[in-house]
């Protein structure tokens, strides 16, 4: 899979296509799933052209990655589930790859809560 310049994400960092923005950062953005799959459901991007988890860790600076992670904080703050406020906490999932059915070639970690998530791997 190769990254693709056109694909709906980048569209939508560019401005070209709308979104519901939730947050965002100097290199990053957070905004709410189209087709929600609970209550919360935010995607985090990196604004950045970063196929995936694989080519964001190892090709983004320091301070894309820490601006990346501090973005997700803040859209769970803002979406009401981090714990520190008050909320009752979230799972992160990204899929990198083919066996992991990732569809969109942009870098992108779900945010999902708001009522109690299935069990995952346990
Ligand atoms: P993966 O996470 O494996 O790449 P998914 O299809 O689960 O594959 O993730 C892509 C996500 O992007 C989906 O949850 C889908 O609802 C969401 N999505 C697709 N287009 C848009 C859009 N224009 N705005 C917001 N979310 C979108």
């Amino acid at each position: 899979m190769a990254y693709d310049t056109n694909n709906i994400f980048a569209r939508i960092v560019r401005g070209e296509i709308p979104c519901k923005k939730v947050c965002e950062s100097a290199h990053t953005l957070a905004f709410e799933d189209i087709n929600p799959q609970a209550p919360v459901h935010v995607l985090v991007i990196p604004k950045g052209p970063y196929l995936n988890h694989e080519a964001f860790a190892a090709n983004a600076s320091d301070a894309e990655i820490a601006d990346f992670h501090r973005t997700i904080l803040e859209a769970a703050r803002k979406t009401g589930v981090a714990e520190g406020e008050g909320g009752n906490g979230y799972r992160l999932i990204t899929n990198s790859g083919p066996d992991a059915h990732q569809e969109v070639p942009h870098y992108h970690v779900h945010v999902v809560g708001g009522a109690p998530v299935g069990r995952m791997l346990s």
